[in-house]
């Protein structure tokens, strides 16, 4: 899944080739792309609403997913027997691109490219923004602003018309540009998610943007706040920082990373964390992001950039999807364990579980990266020890 250095990168690689153009027609492919619209997005006058096409009466198609207006709810409610058809769908086809091709699911796809073409034609696109793991495509003059989640395989490419035609497979939206360029969503499993949302206007902003925490690498991201984040959470850590309305836009990759680097275990109760520990996850975690930015984010599989490229981060990851590999600073076999269905990837010498080994690994775990700085090896750490009630917590724990 793309996490903030690889929206980020997107974001950049976006900003100039499609600032300034003006849209000209918005293109849905794949109707499961909106089916969290939030309702604020949904904003036509009533008299338009006549103007729409009929929804079925067969099936549980438009008519009995429509709003009050007959628009296409945002919610859940509205797509259930749409979503559920292509579950089963991909269940039986290992191709999801064959998939949600239903009369029905045509439909809402043109119903939502008639109404986004009709909102957002003629207008210019402004700088793109991004919050967390959100794009922001944002119009001049406002108040819209498309926002996109890419969610696990999702890829946002700017191309001409002609690499469009020769792009057929996968296609989610085109945002069809003057000077004959085309924005392409493109996603092989279709888990991307397209909003259109007022600017500023919280309440037409899908839950998970609204509630979005703090940005890591901006100053809104204290330590202060964060130790308030970890107080008394039992939550392991690695889950913690996954939570996006802790702390915004950092995915698996970039929380195995940054606790290896800490030298936190991933299972440790986050409230558990003593104060040094704290500040070398906060501290870990504003590195791993900064280098996977500057290499233009970690190519696993799908991600690019918005230009095409691929990033460069994947070979400087010390533990995630390294498995059964050396740790590159002590030699030990990299470990995988799931915690709450996600995989944690971990050295279990450099992060130790501390109510395995006690006082020891709660020294070697309080780390280097606190008191000494960010490239120094272990040994040069001082580590405080955790209080001794608080070992009694962790052993309590377990
Ligand atoms: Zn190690």
């Amino acid at each position: 899944m793309p996490e903030l250095p690889e929206v980020e990168t997107i974001r950049r690689t976006l900003a100039s080739r499609i600032a300034g153009r003006t849209i000209q027609t918005v293109e849905v492919y794949e109707p499961r792309l909106v089916q969290d619209m939030p309702a604020g997005s949904r904003t036509l006058p009533r008299d338009e609403c006549r103007e729409r096409p009929e929804g079925r009466d067969e099936g549980g198609g438009l008519s009995r997913g429509g709003d009050e207006n007959g628009w296409p709810r945002g919610d859940r409610e509205g797509y259930e027997s749409l979503s559920g058809a292509e579950h089963d769908h991909d269940r039986q086809s290992e191709d999801p691109d064959e998939g949600g091709r239903s009369p029905q699911n045509e439909d809402v796809a043109r119903v939502w490219s008639e109404h986004l073409t009709r909102v957002l034609a003629g207008k210019r696109l402004a700088e793109p923004g991004r919050r967390g793991k959100y794009l922001l495509l944002p119009v001049e003059g406002g108040p819209w602003q498309l926002v996109v989640h890419l969610r696990m395989t999702g890829q946002l490419l700017v191309l001409s018309e002609s690499e469009w035609v020769q792009k057929p497979s996968h296609r989610s939206l085109l945002i069809r540009l003057d000077q004959g360029l085309v924005c392409g969503l493109f996603d092989v499993r279709k888990f991307a998610r397209l909003y259109l949302v007022r600017a500023g206007d919280p309440d037409s902003y899908p839950a998970g943007l609204r509630r979005l925490g703090p940005e890591p690498m901006e100053p809104e991201w204290t330590l202060a706040g964060w130790r308030r984040a970890l107080a008394g959470r039992r939550t392991p850590i690695k889950s913690l920082l996954l939570n996006q309305e802790v702390v915004a836009g950092v995915g698996n990759i970039y929380a195995d990373e940054a606790l290896w680097r800490a030298r936190v275990h991933p299972a440790w109760p986050a409230g558990m964390l003593n104060p040094q520990q704290a500040q070398a996850v906060r501290r870990a975690v504003r590195r791993v992001l900064r280098e996977g930015l500057a290499a233009g984010g970690t190519t696993i599989r799908d991600y690019v950039a918005a230009d095409g490229s691929q990033g460069d981060y994947a070979a400087q990851l010390h533990v995630y999807g390294r498995t059964g590999q050396p740790c590159s600073r002590c030699g030990t076999p990299i470990a995988c364990i799931q915690l709450a269905g996600r995989s944690a990837h971990f050295c279990p010498r450099c992060q130790p579980a501390a109510w395995d080994t006690a006082g020891g690994a709660m020294e070697a775990a309080a780390g280097a990266e606190v008191a000494s700085p960010e490239d120094a090896s272990p040994e040069d750490g001082k580590a405080d020890r955790m209080p001794a009630d608080g070992m009694t917590e962790v052993a309590g724990w377990r």
